[in-house]
């Protein structure tokens, strides 16, 4: 597609109707493709004819909404997954087997950290997790032989601390292995993580893009930069594949080469893909995205000012309000805005956080962010529990920390209902 601005492309990319055709995107909700020979067919497994013949590999609706995004994010081709969570699990496992090691930020959604520290060890890959802020000395020190990757979160969940894209992707680069982010929260909108250097970029689309919490979804996003070929690092996309008929997928796929391995092999054994319908979800999501992150960072921004003036707030993070100690990085890689996520501690602790959680009337108590409704959460107590005190600290997550989502709502109401919430909560 032609380079149009973002609003066009979250409209347009991905899907032209032609003459006679529906103007909105088809959901096809088909398991299966018919053909009229075998060796049709048998060209597509072959990879050597393009067209679908099961939709666990590859479906119009879903391929639709992989290319919108990764035309958001300027990348060269994406894959929608079933959730965040298969984003980055599939992420690391097309570049690493057991016995490999990724670099990894502290400052990263909770589910992820779980899944990398645990899981993924359990699995044979290992993780040195470094602080987002950390000195040369120790970024230097994480990489070891058999690292194959680094990842970190371009805006963490809920720390909102903003990553050093530059600085990271240039560790990464020096070592001869590429950087992944999760680009969640600030969305293509607020920030474009290739153009700092990343390589690959995740999303949970559950969360703005979807925008309406309808749908649970992933993507990955290849920006088609890294050159795999550069050392013998990633034997996976430079020699033969014995269970895909010995394709060589950097040769055969050049750029394409990371999201059609991801596709022929991982999604093949694996399975994560979004239901056709969820795409088609979230595509009506995409359709309104910047005008929705538009006016989600207003009311933020509206919503921490009210929050620092507030006697009965301890403290407020927020990457938009001049003096956070963010605040330089955000105006660097994400000078629109950066989420309507705000983090803020009730004076009392966590006895009054859960009191200030308990008198809310508009903003909802929900495992979510990101939603066009406002939504708040305790994560100590909620999605962190599994984390002990250390591991809450590593990752920048106080026992008293609420995480407040701004939504969408008259910025007047949201307004109202903290301070009754807060007058009652430290009463
Ligand atoms: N990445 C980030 C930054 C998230 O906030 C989340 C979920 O909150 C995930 C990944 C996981 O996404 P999902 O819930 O869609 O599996």
């Amino acid at each position: 597609m032609q380079d149009f601005g973002l609003a066009t492309k979250c409209l347009r990319a991905g899907y032209t109707p032609k003459n006679g055709e529906p103007i909105a995107l088809p959901i096809v909700q088909s398991t299966t493709y018919k053909y009229e020979s075998s060796d049709a067919m048998g060209a597509l497994f072959d990879l050597e004819a393009d067209g679908y013949f099961y939709t666990r590999l590859a479906n119009p609706t879903n391929d639709a909404v992989a290319a919108k995004i990764a035309a958001l994010e300027g990348g060269v081709a994406g894959v929608l997954t079933s959730s965040g969570q298969a984003a980055n699990l599939f992420a690391v496992l097309n570049l690493c087997s057991a016995g490999d090691h990724v670099v990894a930020s502290t400052a990263i959604y909770g589910g992820t950290f779980n899944l990398f520290n645990v899981t993924l060890r359990r699995f044979g890959i290992d993780f040195t997790f470094v602080s987002p802020d950390c000195d040369d000395e120790t970024l230097e020190a994480a990489f070891c032989e058999n690292t194959k990757a680094v990842f970190g979160e371009t805006l963490s969940n809920p720390s909102l601390n903003v990553f050093d894209i530059e600085r990271f992707a240039a560790a990464a680069h020096r070592h001869g292995v590429p950087l992944i982010v999760d680009n969640t929260f600030p969305t293509p909108v607020n920030c474009r993580p290739f153009l700092f250097g990343a390589d690959i970029v995740t999303h949970s689309t559950t969360k703005y893009m979807d925008g309406h919490a309808t749908q649970v979804g992933g993507v990955i996003v290849d920006s088609g930069n890294f050159d795999w070929t550069q050392n013998d690092k990633f034997p996976g996309l430079t020699t033969p594949d014995d269970s895909y008929h010995g394709v060589t997928y950097t040769e055969r796929f050049g750029k394409a080469a990371f999201i059609t391995k991801c596709v022929a092999q991982l999604m093949r054994d694996l399975g994560s893909i979004p239901s056709p319908h969820n795409a088609f979800l979230l595509n009506l999501g995409l359709e309104t995205l910047p005008l929705r992150v538009k006016k989600h960072c207003e009311n933020a921004q509206a919503v921490a000012k009210y929050l620092q003036n507030n006697k009965n707030v301890s403290w407020v993070s927020f990457p938009g309000l001049p003096g956070d100690p963010e605040y330089a990085k955000a105006q660097k890689y994400m000078p629109h805005g950066t989420s309507g996520v705000i983090s803020f501690g009730v004076k009392g602790g966590r006895a009054a956080a859960t009191k200030f959680m308990d008198a809310l009337r508009l903003c909802n108590i929900v495992t979510h962010v990101a939603d066009a409704r406002t939504c708040v959460l305790h994560p100590a107590s909620t999605t962190h529990r599994q984390l002990t005190d250390a591991q809450l600290e590593e990752c920048g997550v106080k026992p008293d920390l609420i995480r407040l989502s701004v939504g969408l709502e008259d910025v007047e109401d949201i307004l109202a209902d903290l301070e009754q919430a807060l007058a009652v909560a430290t009463a």
